[in-house]
């Protein structure tokens, strides 16, 4: 029983590339998240330390501080910090990849310089507050609304289970700016030290040191230039933005899969049960090959659709095969993750329920990978409808 591949050749500089996040992860991460997850956050600095090593910049345009690059690189990204052992740490750290692209796309050149350069620099955290109490699925509903007033926009409502929520300076959010439905809903860049702004931290059962928070706006105030786009072109724009977010989560449950597989394998070669390691029971030596199928299927899959990604032109949208296939890679990974996280606790025995194995944590993350970025039951809906 070999170690995974990845499915695909890699260039000399993708591998170094890898190589020096693995080391990164094993000195600077790894020995850390444990109390980091108990301490419910994670030192503010290791933003400035992700930059230092260019990791937030991946997929920017140079003129705001980025690092041009194919989606490839940031998958790299995603697989070697899911190594860590903590979706929580990679929710919060990367909060930006899901906040920032409307902004890149859509916001004015001021709000872009004002917002974008710190954020890559590690100095700003930015996320992206859609969802609602009232709830998330359903996007055209947003209820929160924001009202020109003279040349300010006044925000009133309520958002939820937004990762980063506490400690973030920026906020994308989702605003009702017309009538009701997705035409009527906008992107708004929305400051964390707003006046009015309420945030109050929520507890869950994984990603416990990524902050996540219910925000309440309570008449706050923002410029008229901090709309992204054109008001009404919300619903596009996050629509949009769901195909890079769905696709980091697709390779992040992938590498925590992985990360099951590896450790399941590695415990059963070396504990012993009835005088014989675990591996050479014929059961366990199946449960890890159902495992393999799984991760070999999924990765086979994941290669295919971001070279489908990657073979789309910055700028044009994406074919609504394409986006239908993002749709389904994300279940297949989630549910490849949720197979092997089960298999590998198992495996493991009572030292898979213990704190400070990775499989426990991974085993308590899984079910956030099923519900964000769209549940896996919104994710077939939608698939079925882009093939129409
Ligand atoms: C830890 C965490 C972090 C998050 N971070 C963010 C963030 O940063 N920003 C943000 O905006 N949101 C965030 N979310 C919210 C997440 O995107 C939503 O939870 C998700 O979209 C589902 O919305 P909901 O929870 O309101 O469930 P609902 O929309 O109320 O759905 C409840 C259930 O009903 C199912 N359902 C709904 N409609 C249908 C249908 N038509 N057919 C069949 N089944 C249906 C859903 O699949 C789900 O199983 C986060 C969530 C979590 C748990």
């Amino acid at each position: 029983m070999s170690a995974l591949g990845r499915g695909m050749a890699e260039t000399t500089e993708a591998q170094a590339f890898r190589d020096s996040l693995r080391s990164f992860v094993q000195r600077e991460i790894a020995p850390h998240v444990d109390a980091w997850d108990e301490a419910g956050e994670f030192p503010r600095a290791l933003y400035r330390r992700a930059s230092e090593l260019g990791l937030l910049q991946l997929g920017y345009p140079e003129a705001l501080g980025g690092t041009p690059c194919g989606l490839r690189w940031r998958l790299i990204v995603s697989e070697e910090l899911a190594r860590s052992g903590s979706g929580g740490l990679l929710a919060s750290l990367f909060s930006h990849n899901i906040g920032l692209p409307p902004i890149v796309a859509q916001g004015s050149p001021q709000l872009q310089q004002r917002v974008v350069p710190p954020v890559l620099a590690g100095e700003k955290i930015a996320a992206l507050a859609i969802t609602e109490p009232s709830g998330g699925s359903d996007v055209a509903r947003v209820k929160t609304h924001a009202v020109l007033e003279g040349d300010h926009w006044v925000i009133r409502g309520e958002k939820t289970f937004i990762t980063s929520g506490l400690r973030a300076d920026w906020l994308t959010v989702a605003v009702r700016t017309g009538g009701p439905g997705a035409a009527g809903l906008s992107l708004m860049a929305v400051p964390g030290d707003a006046v009015g702004l309420h945030r109050t931290p929520l507890k869950k059962m994984g990603w416990w040191c990524s902050d996540t928070a219910t925000l309440h706006f309570d008449a706050v105030r923002v410029p008229a230039a901090n709309l992204i786009g054109e008001p009404g072109s919300g619903f596009r724009q996050i629509m949009g933005n769901f195909n890079g977010e769905r696709l980091l989560l697709a390779a992040g449950s992938l590498a925590f899969a992985e990360v099951c597989y590896e450790d399941a394998l590695d415990w059963a070669r070396q504990r012993e049960t009835f005088g014989v390691r675990l591996v050479e029971h014929q059961v366990i030596r199946h449960k890890l090959m159902d495992m393999r199928m799984h991760l070999r299927a999924t990765r086979a899959l994941l290669s295919e659709v971001v070279q489908l990604h990657d073979d789309t032109p910055p700028g044009v949208p994406l074919a609504p095969e394409v986006v239908a296939d993002i749709c389904l890679l994300k279940n297949q990974a989630t549910q490849t993750l949720q197979f092997c996280a089960d298999q590998a606790v198992q495996i493991l025995g009572g030292m898979g329920f213990m704190r400070g194995t990775r499989c426990e944590r991974i085993y308590r993350e899984v079910k956030v990978m099923t519900i964000g970025g769209g549940t896996e039951e919104i994710m077939k809906e939608l698939a079925a409808r882009q093939l129409g």
